[in-house]
């Protein structure tokens, strides 16, 4: 499979032109995460005041799916609150698994765009990968706070 049975164009754009592409200078927690399976590597950096994803980057390489999908959960989560940030990377889990309601689709916005890769179960987790960076910088923001 490729971008070819997905929604070429915009995914395209993200693997080319990613969003939010380098760790923040002043990151509070920083996840590497591999995906052995197929050679993705993503280093994803963010920055809390407590509340708010103040700023979050990422760097990689790997397949466009994986790329690309962390470009597109960058640009979502950037700036909204902690909690909802959680909530979409619960959301983005749920599409993956194909539980996911029209409504609650809605929520993830451009990241709609992987929806297809449910279809595709090798590739899940290249598209997974951002996400699971994302909650593990979460979790570290957490402990830190605790
Ligand atoms: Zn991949």
């Amino acid at each position: 499979m490729d971008l070819d049975d997905l929604y070429q164009d915009l995914l395209l754009d993200h693997f080319k032109n990613p969003r939010c592409h380098g760790c923040p200078n002043n990151s509070d927690a920083e996840t590497e995460l591999l995906n052995p399976l197929c050679g993705d590597k993503i280093t994803l950096g963010v920055s809390s005041d407590g509340k708010t994803l103040v700023d979050i980057g990422f760097e990689g390489r790997g397949c466009s799916i994986s790329q690309a999908s962390a470009s597109l959960m960058s640009e979502l989560c950037k700036g909204k609150p902690i909690t909802e940030v959680k909530h979409l990377a619960q959301m983005f889990r749920k599409l993956m698994r194909g539980e996911i309601s029209e409504q609650e689709a809605a929520e993830l916005n451009d990241a709609l765009a992987l929806a297809g890769v449910k279809n595709f179960a090798p590739r899940i987790k290249c598209a997974v990968l951002g996400w699971e960076a994302l909650e593990r910088c979460l979790d570290e923001l957490a402990a830190d706070e605790a």
